[in-house]
């Protein structure tokens, strides 16, 4: 059957593939059936398979394919002095200003970028007041489009718990974790001491974060509640920036080993660094909106380890055996998304074409990422001889491969047409042929072409279709 292609179209496109995560079980607005709660997102079935196959390349990449990274998984609580030696109980903040009209809340720095004007994470409430003041009459309210705002004040996004807390007295709240990479700093001495690591190495880590963002926005790429795939790399100071540059590009690799198209990234570097930062780079991706932030690529120096040393008194250095010298070693960092990775790859596998003179919606996921990698049909769901080979089919196949599903409900167009939308590569079909011959059809779902093969031949060569390519990368 003949496929023409069609242009997607950039307009509508995120609307589209929010309407198709939700119908087709990849992400659900959190507490929905209470009328939702803002900011937070679940995952559904095959957002959860996806979810995992991105983690799963990103732990091979990270720690399994390198011999000088090793995992971690700490504790989402931790002590608040943590927060406090990380600078985030006072510093980890947002500029706020609502609208005197329809009291939405925005982040005033976001604003300010709108009209071109770029407000530094660096600046006091006062300076970024200033300069929201001196816009004020470019700057309208994304919600009602007025221009009447209150003053920008500086809210902290650190999300606080009441965790052992039986006394309601005024002591240090205890903070859900912000990020991730405060676990990996802490625990820099245990690890550098049970697994014997000698620099340079990283600690990799993915778990949970969360902020109180002022604006949650653009579906799952701003959330509340979301997960980071972190890895900090302690280097000697003399070789940081060479590390740091070896990281960019082996990151930048990562991503298009997951099928994104390279026009489709850019670096973005931080005009305005931090007072101890080297150099930060992120990598953008062209989402529906435009290039925003996927994951960042930064050299913090030795500002992390030296913070907590202070904070909790204790020597957190390193000792050289050649040189016999002793120094805090510098940090290079990777962090990104694990939400944000899961849009960009929706928007990146979104495509729609025509056949059979119907619009199709599929999602051209790399195979080894597709949530489900292989449906098995019987073609007619009346015939028990039909069924029960397919069933026997799929259950040998379920052996080798998973997650794959077996679907004998309404026509075989639109089963293939549900598998399409979920980015099923292949469906395997048993059809009269079968019974006679011991063939069944794979069907590949972009080129919507069938292939006859041998029952005995399909569990290897369809292995080979899904995951052959990982074994090359
Ligand atoms: P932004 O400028 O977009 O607020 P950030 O620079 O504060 O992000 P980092 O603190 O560097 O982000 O966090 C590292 C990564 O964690 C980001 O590149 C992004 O992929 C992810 N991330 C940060 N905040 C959120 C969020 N609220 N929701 C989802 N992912 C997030």
């Amino acid at each position: 059957m003949e496929i023409k292609k069609k242009e997607t179209g950039e307009a509508g496109k995120m609307e589209k593939i929010i309407s198709l995560a939700k119908r087709r079980g990849f992400a659900y607005p959190s507490s929905e059936i209470y009328g939702g709660f803002a900011g937070v997102y679940d995952f559904g079935p095959y957002g959860v398979e996806l979810k995992n196959n991105l983690k799963a390349q990103w732990w091979g990449k990270m720690v399994y394919e390198r011999d000088d990274i090793v995992g971690l998984d700490s504790a989402i609580f931790m002590s608040p002095k943590i927060w406090e030696a990380s600078g985030h109980t006072k510093g980890f903040s947002d500029p706020l200003v609502e609208c005197k009209e329809c009291n939405a809340r925005s982040r005033a720095d976001k604003l300010l970028e709108e009209v071109g004007v770029f407000a530094d994470e660096k600046m006091s409430e006062a300076e970024i007041n200033k300069i929201f003041k001196e816009n004020k009459d470019r700057i309208k309210c994304p919600k009602c489009g007025n221009k009447n705002f209150t003053d920008v004040k500086k809210f902290n996004l650190l999300v606080k718990s009441n965790l052992g807390d039986f006394t309601n007295d005024k002591s240090e709240p205890v903070y859900l974790r912000g990020e991730t990479c405060q676990g990996i700093y802490v625990n820099y001495k245990n690890v550098l001491d049970s697994m014997r690591l000698k620099l340079p190495f990283g600690i990799a880590q993915i778990g949970k974060a969360f902020r109180n963002e002022i604006s949650p926005r653009q579906f799952i790429f701003r959330g509340r509640e979301f997960e980071q795939m972190e890895m900090q790399y302690f280097t000697d100071p003399k070789s940081e920036m060479e590390e740091y540059e070896k990281l960019r590009e082996y990151r930048w690799k990562a991503m298009l080993d997951l099928g994104i198209d390279e026009k489709n990234l850019k670096w973005k570097k931080h005009k305005n660094l931090v007072f101890y930062a080297k150099e930060a780079y992120d990598i953008e991706y062209n989402f529906p909106w435009g290039f925003d932030e996927l994951e960042g690529i930064h050299a913090r120096g030795n500002y992390d380890l030296t913070q907590h040393s202070k904070g909790c008194g204790k020597e957190l250095d390193y000792l050289d055996a050649e040189s016999g010298k002793r120094f805090i070693p510098h940090i290079i960092e990777s962090s990104g998304g694990v939400e944000r990775l899961v849009l960009a790859m929706l928007a990146e596998a979104y495509a729609e074409d025509e056949l059979g003179g119907e619009t199709r919606v599929f999602l051209k996921f790399k195979p080894s990422l597709a949530p489900v990698k292989v449906a098995v049909f019987p073609l007619l769901k009346n015939k028990p001889e039909l069924v029960k080979k397919a069933q026997e089919i799929y259950r040998e196949l379920k052996k080798e491969i998973r997650p794959i599903i077996f679907d004998d409900n309404g026509n075989i167009g639109k089963r293939y047409r549900r598998q399409d939308e979920i980015g099923t590569p292949f469906c395997v079909t048993i059809d009269f042929d079968t019974l006679e011959n011991s063939t069944v059809t794979v069907r590949d779902r972009d080129t919507g072409k069938q292939e006859r093969v041998k029952t005995d031949e399909l569990a290897s060569l369809l292995k080979h279709s899904i995951y052959g390519e990982r074994n090359k990368s």
